[in-house]
């Protein structure tokens, strides 16, 4: 269990009453239930413990080393996390974590851990029994990067975070829960990805470069907004959040200057700002003309996942077309575009 921080891992301190970081090491103290589970339980922290706000592409690869280390000495790994940044590190992970055969599962809570009412234990205690799964082979049950919450688990870069209140933080629109918990824990089998080769070693690719801006498109969206993030120093890729099922403004003057970066090597994803289903840029002349220019789908990908994919892409292919081959496969079951 590697715990980095956020408000899973608070409890009140009890003379000024305000939160503090508890000590992993200590955590069966504060969910005894642990010890219930008869399995060897090693705890690792960051030091600082940090706000998932803070959150790095270094402090990804700091994990993934962390992971990579220990690999074979565990059945699974579960990632103590803050929710209001876990879907973007659950997909980066998800990237930079190639041939995984084990679960990781991000977790976190909405009350720290130390709290009457915390949704933090159930979430943890969930977390590691589905950590810890194993089929009648002895393979994982599910082999992949996961975020656990309130019941749910869900494959972690098909999330984002939709509540800031409510205990069920999270949502999946676009693909179904991998298991849902209640009496028992139902894993949807076929719904999780299994690797071919059991035996392949785990890589990581670190190499990220996050010369990345997110457009989002609005009605009124002036021509001086557009070019001052498109013109951002040192930007290889943008992704475009528009309308519906990928619609823009058809105005001359928003495909032209789209068209000018496209020319330029730029790599132009296209992702709907809705909540749920997929970019169609077939559908209307609104997607058409995109298309046309050479902006590419993002499918129904989240625009987290999209952005951490391209971060891996942008580390290891210097080449726009390659990159753009690669963003229409799905590389860790982000995209239903197959
Ligand atoms: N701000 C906190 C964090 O993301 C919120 C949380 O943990 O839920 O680290």
């Amino acid at each position: 269990m590697i715990y980095t921080g956020g408000t899973i891992g608070m409890k009140q301190d009890e003379k000024t009453m305000a939160l503090v970081p508890v000590d992993i090491s200590q955590i069966e103290v504060e969910v005894p239930e642990l010890k219930k589970f008869g399995y060897k339980i090693d705890t690792c922290s960051f030091d600082p413990v940090i706000d998932s706000s803070d959150i790095t592409p270094d402090f990804w690869v700091k994990l993934c080393h962390i992971i990579k280390a220990n690999y074979s000495r565990y059945d699974g790994f579960v990632v103590l996390h803050g929710t209001d940044t876990m879907s973007y590190t659950a997909s980066a992970l998800s990237f930079m974590l190639e041939d995984l055969s084990k679960p990781v599962v991000l977790t976190g809570s909405q009350l720290p851990v130390g709290m009457l009412r915390t949704d933090g234990k159930e979430n943890i205690i969930s977390s590691i029994e589905i950590a810890a799964a194993r089929d009648a082979q002895g393979h994982p049950m599910v082999p992949e990067v996961c975020i656990y919450f309130e019941s749910q688990l869900y494959r972690g870069n098909r999330t984002t975070k939709y509540n800031a209140e409510n205990f069920r933080a999270f949502r999946s629109a676009n693909y179904p829960v991998l298991a849902d918990v209640g009496i028992h824990i139902k894993y949807n089998r076929h719904l999780v990805r299994y690797p071919q080769d059991w035996s392949k070693p785990l890589k990581i690719r670190e190499k990220l470069d996050t010369n990345v801006a997110v457009l989002k498109i609005f009605p009124g969206i002036t021509r001086q907004a557009v070019e001052a993030v498109m013109e951002t120093k040192g930007c290889r890729a943008v992704v475009l959040e528009t309308f519906g099922s990928g619609n823009a403004p058809t105005s001359d003057w928003f495909l032209s200057t789209m068209k000018k970066y496209v020319d330029r090597g730029m790599v132009i994803v296209n992702v709907t700002q809705c909540q749920a289903g997929k970019v169609d840029m077939g559908a209307y002349a609104t997607g058409v003309g995109l298309r046309s220019i050479g902006v590419i789908s993002g499918f129904d990908g989240t625009t987290e996942a999209t952005l951490c994919k391209l971060f891996m892409l942008l580390g290891r292919y210097s080449s726009p077309e390659k990159i753009k081959k690669e963003m229409q496969k799905a590389l860790r079951g982000e995209i239903s575009c197959i």
